[in-house]
């Protein structure tokens, strides 16, 4: 199992300290602005409230020894395709991506399954000849320019520098999933490869810009695969935090316990703030202005999830033969069936056919488990705050297009919504992208203001996943909160 060699020394002497940037909280986007302002030249402290960094990238034997299981992130499309993660020498600090043959599989009733390979055309092939066509005439202009797009998308609102690729992208991202799976589609296999894809923005089907989250995911697939970090995914925190503090001469405390007041933190010219939105004013308190606490107060949070971590005695006998062979495994049946299972959990129920997100890391990753044994990972969107046991459901949905599943099961850890808020308070009612992501808080999280990143209080900063461009592993948040840092900083002595 990943360890956390780069913990902070247990001195105290940063307390005492005077630096030019502290940063609350070392998940990706905590370490990415540690790591921007301290490439800058700037001292920096990054303050962790957990045992160890990483916020979302912890690995931990949560099972049985000897199998490694990641907490929360498994799988990397944003890490591949963030401009700024990919310009960390980041392998040098121990990170290695590993590919599986297929990035995405679907399994549906019959032993079929749709295939979200790594080319536009190998994808489109198998699709048949009317959806595959559709499939080639919006996926290969939209790859060809993949990297235009995650220019312009991986930040906050600004004149797109490719406005052709974005209007290209947008008249067909602000469309719902359904519909544009619908419209485009007539198969039921190309419609459910996108409407699994969709559901990953935690929203009904039926809502305005869902097809945005679900072609933007289809095209990283296509664009840098869909990949898994060797050892798991602590392996890219401890690479961003090796590259900070033996790179770049950075510090990093990890305290046992939340921040709950700025002034419980070293003298320092600016703050920033990997947490929830909510947490930033309550630590902040009247620093901020009550107009900012107030537009905070209106910030929405989403449905949580429940997750369950398998060790596993073999892997996951799936019917279909493509699937056994993906790293990500959709999990839900038809575009119908996921479309109820998310309009479900945003209307407060419990889906009684999950869709599930499931990952097979240890079958392209042997350090995961001992030899012939493996790790399976998988959730389903829950109402924000349940406490149920999804379990059963969860596991239900895997059976019917794995027989047998069960019957491998070794152990299981599972956590609900208050679970994932008591290992880190960012997941508000076990949300685990810290804020809705619907298009009225896609670029204008927190609060609707220029440069989201900054608060009334020029010396502090939001840089969590609160902030544009939202949720994943990809750093962009992070990387975009030390920018505006940085400008407070060279305009102001130290
Ligand atoms: C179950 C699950 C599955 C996921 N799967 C994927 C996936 O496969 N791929 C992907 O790209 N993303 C995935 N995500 C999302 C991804 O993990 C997050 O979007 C990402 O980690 C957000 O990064 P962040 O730096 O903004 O915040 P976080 O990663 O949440 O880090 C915040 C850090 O701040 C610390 N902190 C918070 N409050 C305080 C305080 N008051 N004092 C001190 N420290 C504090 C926390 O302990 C934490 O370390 C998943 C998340 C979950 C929970």
């Amino acid at each position: 199992m990943a360890s956390s060699p780069k913990r902070p020394n247990r001195s105290e002497s940063w307390k005492g300290g005077r630096y030019d940037a502290v940063v609350v909280g070392s998940g990706p986007n905590g370490l990415a602005a540690a790591i921007e302002l301290a490439r800058s030249g700037a001292r920096v402290l990054v303050v962790e409230g957990a045992d160890t960094v990483g916020g979302g990238m912890r690995t931990r034997e949560l099972t049985v020894p000897g199998f490694a299981h990641d907490l929360c992130s498994a799988v990397h499309p944003m890490g591949m395709a963030s401009p700024f993660l990919t310009s960390l020498p980041l392998a040098d600090y121990g990170l290695e991506w590993i590919h599986a043959g297929v990035p995405m599989a679907h399994p549906l009733e019959g032993g079929r399954a749709a295939v979200m390979a790594r080319s536009v055309e190998e994808t489109a092939d198998a699709l048949g000849a009317s959806d595959g066509l559709a499939y080639r005439r919006i996926f290969s202009p939209l790859v060809r320019d993949g990297w235009k797009l995650m220019a312009d998308l991986l930040g906050p609102l600004k004149v797109p520098r490719h406005p052709f690729a974005m209007t290209r992208f947008g008249l067909m991202g602000m469309r719902s999933g359904k519909g544009f799976a619908r419209g485009l589609f007539e198969g039921e296999a190309a419609r459910a490869l996108l409407a699994g894809n969709a559901a990953h923005s935690i929203q009904p089907l039926e809502k305005p810009f869902t097809a945005a989250i679900g072609i933007m995911l289809m095209v990283t697939g296509h664009l840098v695969g869909w990949p898994v970090a060797r050892g798991g995914s602590q392996a890219i925190a401890d690479a961003m935090a090796g590259y900070l503090v033996e790179g770049l001469g950075g510090e990093i405390v990890c305290l046992g316990r939340w921040v709950e007041s700025l002034d419980e933190l070293p003298m320092a010219t600016v703050y920033l703030f990997d947490t929830s939105p909510r947490a930033l004013v309550r630590i902040a308190g009247e620093r901020l202005t009550e107009s900012y606490r107030n537009a905070v107060g209106r910030y929405r949070h989403g449905p949580g999830v429940f997750k369950v971590d398998w060790a596993l005695d073999g892997p996951i006998p799936w019917e279909n033969e493509a699937c056994r062979q993906a790293c990500t495994v959709h999990v839900g049946g038809t575009l119908e069936e996921i479309a109820i299972s998310e309009r479900d959990c945003w209307e407060g129920r419990h889906a009684e056919k999950p869709f599930v997100l499931a990952v097979q890391p240890s079958v392209f990753d042997p350090t995961r488990a001992p030899e012939g044994k493996h790790t399976g990972w998988g959730y389903c969107h829950v109402p924000a705050g349940s406490t149920e046991n999804r379990t059963e459901a969860i596991e239900r949905q895997i059976e019917r297009f794995a027989p047998g599943f069960r019957d491998r099961i070794l152990a299981r850890h599972t956590m609900h919504c208050a679970d994932f808020e008591a290992y880190n308070p960012n997941y508000v009612g076990g949300d685990i992208i810290c804020g809705v992501q619907d298009w009225r808080q896609m670029f204008t999280r927190p609060v609707v203001q220029a440069n989201p990143y900054l608060t009334p209080n020029h010396s502090i900063f939001l840089c969590s996943s609160a902030t544009p461009p939202g949720g994943g592993v990809h750093g962009m948040c992070g990387f975009w909160a030390a920018r505006a840092a940085l400008r407070e900083l060279g305009g102001k002595p130290r």
